[in-house]
């Protein structure tokens, strides 16, 4: 099937993002927040317009989506392509059956903030009677080996509970890896930098993601907006005996820590940016220092790096963490064109730079509606 105009859905716990894309243009856009209390939709695209709605659910939310697109002169969609946020060990994007519906469900225990969410948007797109797919953040991942997704804990522990590295924000980092990659056709080794208030790194070699920062959830690896990235799991036992429960812990990890915990200002480099204290000051340091030792360590994987992008909130709009990250990576021949850098440039090292730095604008749904459409060809 040839699927022409495709409906993105991102759908969330209370919230269900949308983007219709014609061919490759964004031709609408929008969210509606809040579903099941005082819900209001936020269209962005073709003209910004907010409203009350009713949306007691997501089938009620899903409803009020089809009827602005119908407002909106969009009669029809060819096929809706889903974010799910874990495909567990699911290697590609594919048409929704009652199968992968299932394993979606199965892996709600890996994923319980998102996949029962993603799975809700899917039920209430059925109603369309068009192909859903399914796109997993995980997916991409899949490609690593043992050595790079198994935590050293018993062997067993992999197989019996799926205790392993999945890895996250594979849609982002494939889509700037194909931009990239078809700007600089004969570059082998690329380190994506997904930065944005979640964040991640990932070493790809010859097309394939052969390690990544996340890991069982999206807790490990870099310091990010909230969360704290990877902290030793004995502070979690010491803090039982100090009567914060494991659960508790997670939480603020999750929602406490990162910039926002360093800083005691924000999750938002603009804010800490704006406040003098040494707390402020500090939380960016750990942001660029931690980021770059996951670079330097994705050189050692790959045996060096051709390319280095950077992407999302603050990978795509803040020259000075970009810099303090690529001023630690002068050992391997790292420079940057402070010119460039700080116009946000899509090139940014310098000429002699042994390796190529870029920042490219993610699009997470437009890779979405891409893979949509590729799964649907590959169908027919
Ligand atoms: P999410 O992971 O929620 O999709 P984003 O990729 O949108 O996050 O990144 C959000 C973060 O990016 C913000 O918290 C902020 O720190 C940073 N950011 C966004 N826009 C700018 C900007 N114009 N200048 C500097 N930082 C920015």
């Amino acid at each position: 099937m040839n699927a022409k105009r495709v409906l993105v859905i991102n759908s969330g716990s209370s919230s269900i993002k949308f983007k219709v894309f014609d061919k490759n243009d964004e031709i609408a856009s929008g969210i509606i927040e809040r579903i099941g209390n005082s819900p209001r939709m936020r269209i962005s695209l073709p003209k910004n317009i907010m409203k009350h709605v009713h949306a007691r659910n997501h089938e009620e939310a899903m409803n009020e989506i089809f009827h602005i697109l119908k407002e909106l002169g969009i009669q029809h969609v060819d096929a809706v392509g889903h974010r799910v946020v874990h495909g567990g060990t699911l290697s590609d994007s594919c048409l929704i059956t009652k199968n992968v519906e299932r394993t979606i469900e199965k892996n709600s225990e890996l994923a319980p903030l998102h996949n029962p969410a993603n799975l809700m948007g899917i039920r209430a797109a059925k109603r369309l009677n068009v192909p859903n797919v399914a796109v997993f953040d995980t997916a991409f991942h899949t490609t690593m080996n043992k050595k790079a997704y198994l935590y050293a804990l018993p062997y067993n522990f992999s197989k019996k509970y799926g205790i392993r590295r999945y890895g996250f924000h594979g849609i982002s980092h494939k889509y700037v890896y194909n931009i990239a990659k078809k700007m600089f056709p004969r570059a082998r080794k690329f380190i994506t930098c997904h930065l944005g208030n979640g964040a991640s790194i990932t070493a790809i070699k010859n097309g394939r993601s052969v390690d990544t920062s996340m890991g069982f959830t999206p807790l490990e690896g870099l310091m990010m907006g909230t969360r704290s990235g990877s902290f030793d799991p004995s502070i979690v036992e010491f803090m039982e005996r100090k009567g914060m429960s494991a659960n508790e812990l997670i939480k603020i990890a999750n929602e406490k820590s990162g910039l926002l915990g360093i800083s005691g200002v924000s999750n938002d480099i603009r804010d800490i940016g704006k406040s003098k204290s040494a707390r402020a000051k500090l939380a960016l340091e750990m942001f660029s220092y931690i980021a770059a030792k996951t670079i330097g360590s994705y050189m050692a994987a790959m045996n060096g790096a051709d390319i280095i992008v950077f992407t999302a909130g603050i990978g795509e709009n803040s020259p000075s963490i970009r810099k303090s990250i690529c001023n630690y990576l002068k050992f391997a021949g790292v420079k940057i064109d402070s010119r460039a850098n700080s116009e946000n440039k899509t090139i940014i090292s310098s000429k002699n730079s042994k390796v190529r730095v870029l920042v490219i604008k993610t699009n997470e749904e437009l890779q979405i509606a891409k893979e949509t459409k590729r799964v649907l060809k590959r169908k027919s």
